[in-house]
Formats: structure tokens, C-alpha cells, sequence
């Protein structure tokens, strides 16, 4: 089912004594989600994605905009009637009821021509159940499941009406960080076999990455960019996109293009043929060092912390917004004694922004 965000808002009145302008959480949204594809909607808490997600399920109306489900304009359909499957954080189940009742309660409900037997919607229960490998579970309440099978119960009361779209709203985000890591594959898994449309909201942009066919970063109930993971990371739009995506995050320094160089303080890093002289901030990730002695760009080193297969030379320099976290292979050999490290760039590990816009400046960097 493809899913379309059609100049999408919603204020909500200012809650402030002080401010009386409406909060736009969620700020002319358009885009379109293609049939079977898990997006994930990625910001920092206040961003607006949980309003988007209830504007989707039908939990909250739209101040303007439209939202269609394949051809069906659904804007104005009751949440009961759109079809969606709904998870949230804290799992809410019902906690006097078993597993089983909890993932055949939507059934219950089904009225004329859709109505369900009691041997159908136990079927249909064990179904949901076995793709979130729970089916041993059924005959325990809540209260006698982990964080992680409660949550699996969730998804699977959310999955057994076949909805036409998954809604997630952190559901990863009560789990420990191994639990989370599981879960969040398994959720790739069942998507990927169930083929339904889902969205997925998270601060954790790893998490979103990691699992997503698209990402969409949000700010200020703003979208400031949508795309595959990898394209995201590597052309960000600015340096907001920059900085949320990627760990450790890239590393940020004030610097200017004078004569087509690029300058960090007095060293000319890269050189940024056609691009005319300006301030600007430099975004390095921590893979786009490469460790050596005649490098160009110096830093005072702090400490080395050896990783296994990495190591990550963590290092000051006064242009910096932060310490410079740069992550080289573990086949480098290096004495910790302090004093000066120096390091080449990767060109396309580094992206240019402009000072006062904080939007990224397009031009193909290089070595010389
Ligand atoms: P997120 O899920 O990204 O953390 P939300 O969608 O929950 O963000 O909130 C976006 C903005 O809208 C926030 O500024 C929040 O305070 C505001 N907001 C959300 N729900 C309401 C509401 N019912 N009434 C007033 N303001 C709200
Ligand atoms: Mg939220």
C-alpha cells in the first residue's frame, strides 16, 4: 500500500503564557511512501514525529493537508476504519488479559461479512504469534514476560488484522541495548516477509539506518531531508543532517575557502576548486582521517582508545566545536606521548557548509 503525505499540518495553540504563537508540529509534510517499504522518520524528541504518526493512524486530524492509502483519501476515515496496525513504546497491553486474548482482542470486533469464529481468530492469533516467535508464550499475562516478549506481543496485536500500515512509534525504545538490537532486526524480518508498509519513528538514528529502505530527518516539525540511509549520510543537505546522522558524530571546524583552499586556522586541508572564498564549517567524519607525519592538518593529541578492529584517536585542535574523534585502523601502530598528530583528509568524507546558512556547499573537494 503506498502511503502520501500531501502538504500535511498540524498546530497545535500555544500551551504559554508568555508565547501565544500555535506550535506547528508537523509543518507542510510532502512526500510518498512506496508500496512495501519501511521508512524510518528520524529527529530529536519535540520534532514532531509522533504527531505525523497519529496523523496517520487517525488518533489526530490534520489542521490542512491531505493523507491518501493508495488511492483512498483516508484524511478524514475514523482510525478504526483506516487499516493501520499500531505500536507504541510502552507496549500497552492489556495486563488482566492473556497473550492470546491481548492479540485476538482487534478481532473480537469485526462486524458482518468480516466476522471471525473463535477457531479463526485463534488461528489467525497463533499466525501473529509464530512470526514474532511468541506462539509458547499465549497462555501467560504480561506481567510474566520480559520487556522484549511484551513488545513482540504488541507486534503481533498490531499485525493480525493485516493492517495495510505499520505504525511504530519507538517501539525499541523501553528494551536493553542487546534486546533492542535483536528486536530491531526481527522487526526488519517480519516487514520484510509481511511486505506491509511501515513507518518507524526513532531519535536514534543508528537504529533508523540500520533498518530503514528510506529515512526522513525532521526538525522543528520540518522535514529537512529524505533518502536511502547511505545517501543521507553521504550528501547531507546541512549541517544539521550532518551532525544528527552517523557515530560517533562527524566533527565540526570552523574554517574558509580562500583562493579555491580550504583553510582549518593557517593550514590548507583540501582544495575546493570553484567554490568562491567564504566562512564555513567543515564536517570531517571520524573515518576520514588518514593518519601521517607530513599531513596537513594538525592536531595536540589527547589519548588513543583501542577498540579491536579500530583504533580512535581522539585529539584537540582550537578551531574544533568538540574534541576530534577520528577513527583509523587498528594496523596502525602508534606511540601515546602526546604532542602533535597529524593527519591527511579524505576528500569525500568531508562536506562544506556555509556559515550563516549551515547549507551545505557542493563541490568536489580533493587532495591538491
Ligand atoms: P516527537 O514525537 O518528535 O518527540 P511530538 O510529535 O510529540 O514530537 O511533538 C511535536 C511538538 O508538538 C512538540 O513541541 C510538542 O510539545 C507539541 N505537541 C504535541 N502534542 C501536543 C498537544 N496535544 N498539544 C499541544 N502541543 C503538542
Ligand atoms: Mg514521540
Amino acid at each position: 500500500m503506498k502511503v502520501v503525505l500531501q502538504n500535511l499540518t498540524k498546530k497545535f495553540p500555544s500551551r504559554s503564557k508568555t508565547n501565544k504563537q500555535d506550535v506547528i508540529a508537523v509543518n507542510d509534510f510532502t512526500f510518498e511512501i512506496p508500496d512495501g517499504q519501511l521508512i524510518g522518520l528520524l529527529g530529536p524528541s519535540g520534532c514532531g514525529k509522533s504527531t505525523t504518526l497519529n496523523l496517520l493512524s487517525g488518533l489526530q486530524k490534520p489542521t490542512s493537508g491531505r493523507i491518501f492509502f493508495g488511492d483512498d483519501d483516508v484524511t478524514d476515515l475514523p482510525a478504526e476504519n483506516r487499516g493501520v496496525g499500531l505500536v507504541f513504546q510502552n507496549y500497552a497491553l492489556y495486563p488482566h488479559l492473556t497473550v492470546r486474548q491481548n492479540i485476538t482482542f482487534p478481532l473480537e470486533n469485526l462486524k458482518g461479512k468480516d466476522k471471525l469464529t473463535k477457531q479463526q481468530m485463534q488461528e489467525k492469533a497463533y499466525e501473529a504469534a509464530k512470526l514474532v516467535q511468541i506462539e509458547e508464550l499465549m497462555d501467560r499475562k504480561p506481567s510474566e514476560l520480559s520487556g522484549g516478549q511484551q513488545q513482540r506481543v504488541a507486534i503481533a496485536r498490531a499485525l493480525v488484522k493485516m493492517p495495510r500500515v505499520l505504525l511504530l512509534d519507538e517501539p525499541l525504545s523501553n528494551l536493553d541495548a542487546r534486546l533492542r538490537l535483536q528486536t530491531r532486526e526481527e522487526l526488519r524480518r517480519i516487514q520484510q516477509k509481511t511486505k506491509i508498509t511501515t513507518v518507524f519513528v526513532t531519535h536514534d538514528q543508528e537504529e533508523a539506518m540500520s533498518i530503514s529502505d528510506m529515512i526522513v530527518v525532521m526538525k522543528d516539525g520540518v522535514i529537512q531531508q529524505i533518502g536511502k540511509p547511505q545517501d543521507v549520510y553521504d550528501d547531507p543537505i546541512n549541517l544539521f543532517v550532518a551532525k544528527f546522522l552517523g557515530t560517533p558524530p562527524i566533527n565540526v571546524f570552523e574554517g574558509r575557502v580562500e583562493n579555491e583552499k580550504l583553510y582549518i586556522g593557517n593550514e590548507a586541508v583540501l582544495s575546493a576548486p570553484g567554490v568562491k572564498n567564504c566562512e564555513v564549517y567543515i564536517g570531517v567524519r571520524p573515518e576520514g582521517f588518514v593518519l601521517n607525519e607530513n599531513g596537513k592538518l594538525t592536531t595536540k593529541l589527547d589519548r588513543v582508545e583501542v577498540m579491536g578492529r579500530d583504533i580512535s584517536v581522539i585529539s584537540y585542535h582550537g578551531n574544533a566545536q568538540a574534541a576530534v574523534r577520528s577513527i583509523i585502523g587498528s594496523e596502525n601502530r602508534f606511540s601515546v606521548g602526546g604532542g602533535d598528530v597529524k593527519f591527511d583528509l579524505k576528500p569525500f568524507k568531508v562536506d562544506i557548509f556555509d556559515k550563516a546558512t549551515e547549507k551545505r556547499i557542493h563541490c568536489e573537494l580533493a587532495l591538491r
